[in-house]
């Protein structure tokens, strides 16, 4: 009770809240610039069973944005360095470990498990990929996505636009988009984009709120400027209609 008194005299929390933040179970996929907030926010608000997939190692370039890790854990694997971290931050939180690169053959089974899934891999395609086993499986998601001092959020229940409506990307071949990641990211852009994403979370399973569903968040740090646009299902999706 004395650890999550401040977060339940917020009244859209409240004793309730909290329950509801420990009886869920949340997957987040990808433990680096975004997953790091998400993490740290998550596991620190008391959400009951979170779930780390990354099948990445540390590296000293990463320390810049992903703040759940120090140089003293360059080259080990992610999800063994955000799970000691997260522990330590909350025992009572049942953390699942996947130290793998979610593949589009286990991505269904695997978000199927959950309540909701962030998506908070820097890929364009492992994106797609994990809208299209949100979409399949019914399964809520949060997306991020961050470039530079740019970023944008956007939340899918079964039913809404999906990730793929919002990029008008149709193709099934994620591949053709590989290129997409290969730039610089701010490390606070990185935060602002994964802290809005647990903010998310939160508001999806308290039941407080409006979720960014059919609609898309986006952000410029150089102005601080953050404005919402509308999404539209696509009746030509690949993925919902
Ligand atoms: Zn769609």
């Amino acid at each position: 009770m004395n650890r999550y008194s401040r977060q339940q005299l917020v009244p859209v929390i409240g004793v309730e809240g909290q329950e509801k933040l420990r009886d869920a179970k949340v997957l987040v996929i990808g433990a680096g610039g975004l997953g790091a907030p998400v993490l740290l926010y998550l596991a620190a608000a008391g959400v009951g069973t979170i779930g780390v997939a990354d099948g990445d190692r540390i590296e000293v370039s990463n320390l810049q944005r992903q703040v759940l890790y120090r140089t003293c854990d360059a080259g080990r694997k992610k999800v063994d360095v955000a799970i000691e971290a997260l522990k330590a931050l909350n025992p009572d939180v049942d953390l699942r470990c996947y130290p793998q690169y979610v593949t589009p053959r286990d991505a269904g089974v695997l978000v199927h498990d959950y309540d909701i899934v962030v998506s908070a891999s820097d890929s364009f395609a492992a994106k797609l990929m994990i809208n299209d086993a949100c979409v399949c499986e019914a399964v809520p998601c949060v997306h991020g996505g961050v470039s530079g001092i740019d970023g944008q959020i956007m939340t899918t229940l079964p039913g809404t636009a999906c990730y793929r409506c919002a990029f008008n990307f149709t193709s099934r071949d994620a591949s053709a988009v590989e290129n997409f990641a290969q730039t610089g990211t701010l490390g606070p852009a990185a935060g602002v984009a994964g802290t809005l994403q647990a903010a998310e979370v939160m508001k999806y399973v308290c039941g407080y709120g409006t979720l960014l569903t059919d609609r898309i968040l986006l952000f410029d740090l150089s102005e601080s400027g953050f404005h919402t646009l509308p999404v539209m299902k696509r009746e030509d999706c690949s993925c919902c209609r």
